[in-house]
């Protein structure tokens, strides 16, 4: 890989030394498990949690004159989360061989890509908040085989052996060295994954390992030559990435002040001391002798197979955040926020259709996406549809309740359901703003209260004494505007 640093240095992330400042260079290589039914040179199941050793065939057991058959699927996953990537699809790519006798993988070698990938470079695009926007390059995609599991726990003296995994096909995303703070790291993972997630080539699940990343960390002076990186082994948290990359970088920079050098080496991040450890060293690596696996022909197509699936590839998170912004008029934050997920944005939308866009975002992200999380919900188990909220927010721009009324019955409609109007109806939660009746309260409060009335002479901002007490004269229903208009007639403010 040539190395290029496309990044201006920027001092916000500058870490401080003894000797002065120092900058991060990160670069990934996330594993994706691509979602299909079956494996990627068998037939078998990929089915998750299934029985030890149920989801293997005589290929995954490596027999002996048996063949791999490349799973069209698998191809046409990694093809659309190619485009996804706004990368280059390479319409020949080569399988290799990559020798690493894994007990867990029985061929004794792993089916990868090396050379010809079957897709070249692309770009991922962060959002940073405040710091605007930031391009990562992605230098390859490529296919290749999952190992089993090896389970060393469960006899004294003997090691069991689960190849469910083994020969499910896997994506490797490869990042160039451009990302530079663990927060820039944590925003990439969450971006491919919401990418993967949104062309459902990936489900995402990183607790399950479908999704893990292999982190590469060097720092330097900033703006200055790259320096030797290592490269953290798996890590399947966002939160153990971020804390994985703050202690490497901080290791590596004692080092390098104390007048040392940095080894390449291969480190495993421990998430019970938050510290990395050295796994092994350059030296030690292994020799994988990658050839062209003479079982499988190259992997070609045409342009019109990636035409096909380019026109039935799904909004994606950028355009869709794009288009929120121009259409319903949200902010680029609100956007964001909505569009994490499909089914969240699903949602947003139909609440939003033909109403006002800013009031159903705040509805949507602070009240219903707020509650969501402190019950552990998500869109697909909400009591709440969006047909309901949205009758709420109706409710709201109509002028029949006011928003704390609406708080009122978002509770009421979220804990018991039912039609919102309905409900509003039945229980005289209507805001009251015909001025005769708040008059009369009015009225009824001046006259109570000639002390407060002298006071607010001098000082008009206690007028929100008197909306406090119309607001509980008339149980919240008051029209909050003519409460204001009325009051400041009568007190002659
Ligand atoms: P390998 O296959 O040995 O891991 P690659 O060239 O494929 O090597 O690079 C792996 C990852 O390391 C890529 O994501 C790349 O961006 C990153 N990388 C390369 N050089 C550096 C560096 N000096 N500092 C941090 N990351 C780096
Ligand atoms: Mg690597």
């Amino acid at each position: 890989m040539s190395l290029v640093d496309t990044r201006t240095p920027d001092p916000k992330k500058f870490i401080k030394g003894a000797t002065g400042d120092w900058e991060m260079v990160i670069g990934l290589e996330i594993h994706a498990q691509v979602t299909s039914e079956s494996k990627l040179f068998s037939g078998s199941s990929t089915k998750f949690g299934n029985a030890p050793n149920s989801n293997v065939s005589f290929v995954d057991a490596a027999m002996p004159g048996i063949l791999p058959t490349i799973n069209q699927e698998c191809v046409r996953q990694a093809v659309r989360t190619g485009l996804g990537l706004k990368a280059k699809i390479n319409n020949r790519s080569i399988f290799d061989r990559k020798n690493y006798f894994y007990p867990d993988l029985p061929q004794g070698y792993q089916i990868s890509q090396f050379k010809d990938p079957i897709v070249g470079e692309g770009i991922v695009y962060l959002d940073m908040g405040k710091d605007g926007e930031v391009e990562i390059g992605i230098e390859r995609l490529h296919l290749e085989q999952d190992a089993g599991k090896s389970i060393h726990d469960q006899h004294p003296n003997m090691s069991f052996i689960d190849l469910n995994r083994s020969g499910v096909a896997l994506m490797e995303i490869v990042s160039k060295p451009d990302i530079r703070s663990s927060e820039e790291a944590r925003t990439y993972i969450a971006k491919i994954r919401t990418i993967l997630r949104y062309l459902g080539t990936c489900d995402g699940n990183m607790e399950q390992g479908s999704l893990r990343a292999d982190i590469n960390v060097s720092v330097r002076s900033p703006g200055g030559e790259f320096g030797t990186r290592c490269e953290i082994k798996n890590v399947n948290s966002m939160r153990f990435a971020v804390a994985a990359i703050e202690y490497e970088a901080r290791r590596q920079i004692d080092i390098l002040e104390d007048g040392g050098k940095i080894d390449q080496e291969t480190r495993l991040f421990d998430s019970k001391s938050g510290k990395t450890r050295s796994m092994r060293s350059k030296e030690e690596a292994h020799d994988y002798r990658y050839f062209p696996d003479p079982d499988l022909l190259p992997l070609e197509f045409d342009d019109e197979f990636v035409a096909a699936l380019a026109k039935d590839l799904p909004e994606l998170p950028d355009e869709k955040h794009d288009r929120f912004v121009s259409e319903y008029g949200i902010t680029s934050y609100d956007a964001s926020v909505l569009i994490s997920s499909r089914s969240n944005a699903d949602f947003f939308e139909n609440v939003a259709k033909g109403r006002y866009g800013k009031l159903s975002a705040n509805w949507v992200i602070n009240e219903f996406f707020g509650r969501l999380a402190k019950e552990e919900l998500d869109v697909s188990n909400s009591p709440i549809s969006a047909k309901q909220l949205g009758g709420i927010i109706d409710l709201i721009s109509s002028g029949d309740i006011s928003g704390k009324i609406a708080k009122d019955l978002f509770e009421i409609v979220w804990g018991e359901g039912g039609d919102p109007a309905d409900i509003v109806e039945k229980r005289s939660m209507k805001q009251v703003s015909d001025t005769g009746a708040i008059e009369k309260m009015i009225d009824e409060i001046i006259s109570a209260n000639p002390e407060q009335v002298e006071k607010v002479k001098l000082k008009p901002q206690l007028i929100g004494w008197f909306v406090g007490q119309v607001m509980k004269a008339s149980q919240g229903k008051a029209n909050p505007q003519a409460v204001n208009k009325i009051l400041k007639e009568k007190l002659a403010l």
